[in-house]
């Protein structure tokens, strides 16, 4: 991380914040490795940013980000004065050259690239097609004899 937040931060150049992949099995290994950093995070000014940046659930983390202890994503140890909203990780995008990622060009203000644009065309195209081999809409007749 080169952001200036990460320059500043008390757990600059200190190891123990991620595990070794062959030091550990479970959580309690990731406590007892990475658990003894965790009073680092106390003092930080960047625990939400630092939660941005490494998107700890999305990203399945283990270690130490944003003054919680994460296995697999999910929060196993925390300082005591933790609060919710520096959990928030920015929603993930729908991949680009889809309608989703089209989609979320307009939710963003955007507008969609040239991969996105094609892939709106297409979708419109195929169902134009679907619809024109749709059989007539069949006469149903109820009258009772
Ligand atoms: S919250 Fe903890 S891990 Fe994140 S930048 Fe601050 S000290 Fe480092
Ligand atoms: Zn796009």
């Amino acid at each position: 991380m080169t952001d200036g937040w990460a320059l500043r931060a008390p757990c600059r150049g200190q190891d123990g914040f991620t595990p070794n992949e062959d030091d550990w099995t479970n959580g309690d290994d990731l406590k007892r490795l990475c658990g003894p950093q965790l009073p680092t995070c106390g003092p930080c000014p960047f625990r939400a940013v630092c939660i941005a940046t490494v998107k700890p659930a999305q990203a399945k983390f283990d270690g130490i980000a944003g003054g919680r202890l994460w296995c697999n994503g999910e929060v196993i140890g925390a300082l005591d004065d933790v609060v919710e909203e520096e959990l928030a990780e920015p929603k993930l995008r729908a991949s680009c050259g889809t309608e989703a990622g089209a989609k979320d060009h307009t939710r963003h203000c955007e507008r969609p690239c040239p991969s996105c644009r094609q892939a709106v065309r297409e979708m419109a195209a195929r169902r134009n097609t679907e619809k024109a081999k749709e059989p007539k809409q069949l006469q149903l007749d109820f009258t009772t004899t």
